[in-house]
């Protein structure tokens, strides 16, 4: 896609500190951390949000999963805790609209999807 900014991120376009990348995702920091330790984990592949998946991208989500588990754990994150959040359209503020999983952690986080 040719205006997306994590597009331009992976395929070099725009410098980000890749903290991973293979055939399938990409990982980087984020520009704005809102935690200690704020990650994003991409696919390389242009998918706007979760509502364009099928079942054909079950492995892709998966495999972004285990990216964010091993840099949590990279980050000393397993035992103090993260959070692995994929924002979906606009009242969950998704602003860029190219597939992200957040990587959050590195203090108590005092927001929860408890009410
Ligand atoms: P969303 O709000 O869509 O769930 O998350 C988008 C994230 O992308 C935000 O946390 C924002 O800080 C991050 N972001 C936006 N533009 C850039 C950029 O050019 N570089 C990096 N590294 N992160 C970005
Ligand atoms: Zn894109």
């Amino acid at each position: 896609m040719d205006n997306c900014i994590f597009c331009k991120i992976i395929n070099g376009q725009v410098q980000a500190e890749f903290l991973h990348q293979d055939d399938e995702v990409t990982a980087f920091f984020d520009a704005r951390p809102i935690t200690p330790i704020h990650v994003l984990v991409v696919p390389n592949k242009h998918i706007a949000s979760v509502n364009q998946l099928d079942t054909s991208n079950e492995g892709l989500l998966g495999h972004m999963i285990m990216v964010a588990r091993a840099l949590a754990f990279h980050f000393h994150l397993k035992e103090s805790g993260y959070r692995l959040v994929i924002n979906t359209g606009p009242d969950a503020g998704q602003s860029v609209y190219h597939l992200h999983l957040h990587l959050i952690g590195g203090e108590p986080m005092p927001f929860s999807v408890k009410k």
